[in-house]
């Protein structure tokens, strides 16, 4: 799509993060000198660099134990065996999430339950409530998508009072808070993660923390602990471990040493991290209330959130404006994903697209995912390019409404 000469244009990149700074490349370079980059490689009396990390997450979070792994999705995955799902049981899951999710679901054999969405962009309760007792499932993996927390009280007395366990799906929340208590603290686990484009980045990792002695020997086993989950620090003690460790299967998933160190460095950042989206956050929302025809998600004065990323509805537009606004967007730099496409493109898929979660129809969500925009704000933007970003997407927004509504458009 050519631009109007004289329309100004976004140069930065959607999808560059930070550099590691040079003190996490020092700490990278020491373990590459001495060479034991497996966690289980210490000489005696040393605490490796991803026990150490194990100890340090879990103080930031309040929780008792800590586990650090290969990736977000293994946690995932990892957690729901830790409670015991298996082959054929049912989970209960959001309907808007990423695909690791499901993926996570369906990798251990047991069957989705998709709930709805709403324009808030959670999980809807009613529908929670309805699917839980219809379905019998007996876990739900919430999935803070994109940053949203739902109403964690309402949610949580909806699973207490059923029975239903809670694993949370904190990607997108690392460093956020439902009333002052941590994201990933509220369910039986928290699993976290450390990919690229989360909150802190070691190309790949992810975590689990929980206060359940049971559930996390489990999980350090599953892991690929081997024999030597002693040299867990962040851990149950080892009666917890005896008295398992011949029936849990070992699904080696662990994290090394070398991604451990970086991580170290940035976790003491996350609170300034988290103050320098949020800045980011607030310009672009404030560039974009007030369009005509574009809904701002809301935040909730009782969610304390990350605002690495944006997202904002076209409610009822076509999707042929939808798909205008992106392009006419794109054109100018500033690379909007829809959730609302036919196709799963890059990162971004929906419900229809998981075959493999067969979630039946789920009105309210198409109805939301239909309008539904996203963008990453990565910490290399500036203020002002924010504002930009916004600048460009309340004008071409507006032309894009101005012309349905001079075609009488079907809003
Ligand atoms: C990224 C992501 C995950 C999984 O993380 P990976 O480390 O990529 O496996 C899980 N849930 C959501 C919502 C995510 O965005």
């Amino acid at each position: 799509m050519d631009v109007e000469p004289g329309k100004e244009r976004f140069a930065g990149s959607f999808t560059q993060q930070e550099p590691i700074s040079e003190e996490g490349i020092a700490a990278a370079v020491a373990v590459l000198r001495h060479g034991r980059l497996h966690r289980y490689n210490v000489t005696p009396g040393e605490v490796s660099e991803v026990a150490a990390l194990e100890v340090e997450f879990a103080a930031t979070l309040g929780a008792r134990y800590c586990l650090a792994v290969a990736s977000g999705g293994y946690a995932l995955g990892c957690a729901l065996r830790a409670l015991g799902v298996g082959a054929g049981d049912r989970v209960l899951s959001n309907a808007f999430t990423l695909a690791p999710v499901p993926g996570a679901i369906a990798g251990v054999g047991a069957v989705p339950v998709l709930v709805e969405v709403t324009e808030d962009l959670t999980i809807d309760p009613d529908d929670l409530a309805k699917k839980a007792a219809a379905s019998g499932a007996r876990v739900l993996m919430l999935s803070h998508m994109r940053g949203h927390i739902c109403d964690m009280d309402r949610v949580m007395a909806i699973c207490d009072d059923l029975g239903i366990r809670v694993i949370e799906d904190c990607a997108h929340t690392m460093g956020a808070d439902w009333r002052g208590v941590p994201s990933g603290r509220h369910g039986v686990v928290g699993c976290f993660s450390t990919q690229t484009y989360k909150h802190l980045n070691s190309g790949e990792g992810g975590f689990l923390v929980s206060d359940d002695p049971q559930v996390m020997a489990r999980a350090v086993l599953l892991s690929g602990s081997y024999m030597l989950y002693e040299r867990h620090i962040s851990a149950p003690d080892p009666a917890v471990f005896d008295a398992i460790k011949q029936d849990i299967p070992n699904i080696s998933g662990r994290m090394d040493n070398l991604r451990a160190a970086i991580l170290r460095v940035q976790l003491r950042d996350l609170p300034a991290r988290r103050a320098a989206w949020n800045a980011r956050y607030r310009v672009v929302e404030a560039g974009l209330t007030g369009v005509p025809g574009l809904r701002l998600i809301p935040r909730p004065q009782a969610e304390g959130f990350v605002g690495s990323s944006f997202q904002f509805l076209l409610p009822g537009w076509p999707g042929a404006a939808v798909a205008e606004v992106v392009a006419r967007a794109g054109a100018r730099g500033v690379e909007l994903k829809w959730f609302g496409a036919a196709e799963p493109s890059g990162f971004t898929s929906a419900y229809r697209h998981w075959r493999y979660a067969a979630a039946g129809d789920l009105p309210r969500t198409d109805r939301v995912l239909a309008g539904l925009l996203d963008m990453r704000l990565p910490l290399t933007f500036t203020l002002e390019d924010c504002a930009q970003v916004a600048r460009i997407i309340r004008a071409e927004a507006g032309a894009v409404w101005q012309g349905m509504d001079a075609s009488g458009g079907s809003i």
